[in-house]
């Protein structure tokens, strides 16, 4: 292929990351702790504002992980999770040896559907177990319906682990995601709004459960001069060369959020007088979304036949990629036992959707591919 690859997210330095890495080289600080893991999670504290506390982690999965340790979650509770979402949420459920409980999505946000929650929650009393924890995720950057989670989470005193992976930068009703669960995880993989080449945290809200956090991600060693350990631990923590690439991106985050929305922007301009495709968007001036990726929804009856796998393909024969949705987990073969509480909605959308091309680093020339390409796929003359 002639024309360079266009990545769904790449990675996007803001140029200040080397500088916080020399650093930690100059100080000898290669290590999982040091000033940059201390200065990136005061950098997270002040962005996410509202008395956070936040303790840097190695990935996102091991926030969630010791999110719901923290929460008490252990063999044999019962987790109620967002079924459309990444692995990533439901899998430290089954590391802590406990039960997901997998619950639809509702239409104005594609995340946790109130209605089927309760629904999930009064059942699983009446067979006898009351669930120990709601997982519910912001995807693509779109926040959840955090009020209505939150009024039942209160009315059946359910803890609620807040997903926050895919939305730093976003906010509900003016306050970042982040800070509404009674703990919160984010990540800083490769391809996420920011990046720390690999990474999460763990958003608390007392100073007791950071440290908790931290106890655990350094193996559990208590305060003595030989090892000694009175529960299990964890090698958890973030490296100060990591928290170094988080630092330069901190500086740059409101600017990615804002590109993200540019592109966002971009396809709905490209789709404007496209019949069948729906970029999908805010549903209320309550919640602004950072986009973290840009996701449509085609129908095929609209568009003489052209499906969301058409143009993913005719996309890669271009070198651009695009991906389906998220392939919900009570549709996966390894959590396919659980229960399931819902209709088919969050199914339809992996048959019908497709996240493109979003990243803060795309420029003018690749956008216009990007046009020039989708408007192919659907057949129609690109100006
Ligand atoms: C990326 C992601 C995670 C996991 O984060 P890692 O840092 O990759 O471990 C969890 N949940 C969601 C929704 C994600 O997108």
């Amino acid at each position: 292929m002639a024309s360079s690859r266009i990545w769904l997210s790449s990675p996007h330095m803001g140029g200040s990351e080397l500088q916080y890495v020399s650093e930690a080289f100059s100080g000898n600080w290669i290590a999982p702790l040091g000033p940059n893991v201390t200065g990136f999670e005061e950098d997270l504290q002040g962005y996410l504002e509202n008395d956070v506390l936040v303790a840097a982690l190695s990935s996102g999965t091991a926030a969630i992980h010791l999110g719901l340790l923290l929460l008490g979650i252990g063999a044999g509770d019962e987790v109620l999770c967002q079924s459309f979402t990444f692995a990533a949420s439901a899998n430290p459920i089954l590391y802590l040896g406990a039960t997901p409980v997998f619950v639809d999505s509702e239409p104005d946000t594609w995340n946790i559907c109130p209605f089927f929650l309760e629904q999930a929650i009064i059942d699983r009393i009446a067979k006898g177990k009351k669930p120990k924890a709601i997982i519910a995720v912001h995807l693509y950057g779109m926040p959840y319906k955090v009020d209505e989670v939150a009024k039942i989470a209160e009315k059946y005193d359910i803890p609620i682990l807040e997903d926050s992976a895919e939305a730093l930068g976003s906010t509900y009703k003016n306050r970042k995601c982040g800070t509404f669960g009674d703990v919160a995880a984010l990540s800083f993989n490769g391809n996420k709004i920011i990046t720390t080449s690999g990474g999460g945290a763990l958003v608390t809200k007392s100073k007791d459960l950071k440290e908790k956090a931290i106890y655990l991600a350094t193996q559990a060693r208590e305060n003595k001069p030989y090892y000694e350990h009175t529960e299990i631990g964890y090698n958890y923590r973030m490296s100060n060369i990591s928290a170094g690439i988080g630092r330069g991106q901190m500086e740059v985050l409101n600017s990615h959020v804002a590109l993200r929305r540019q592109m966002h922007d971009f396809y709905h301009s490209v789709f404007e007088n496209v019949n069948g495709v729906t970029v999908f968007k805010e549903y209320s001036a309550d919640c602004i979304s950072n986009f973290w990726l840009t996701t449509i929804l085609i129908d095929s009856k609209l568009t003489n036949g052209v499906t969301a796998e058409d143009i993913r393909i005719k996309l890669l024969e271009d070198n651009i990629e695009a991906r389906p949705l998220w392939k919900p987990m009570h549709m996966q073969p390894v959590f396919k036992k659980y229960p399931y509480y819902g209709g088919n909605f969050c199914e339809k959308l992996f048959n019908a959707g497709l996240c493109l091309p979003s990243g803060s680093n795309l420029q003018v020339q690749e956008k216009e591919r990007i046009r020039v390409a989708l408007l192919k796929a659907l057949r129609y003359n690109a100006k």
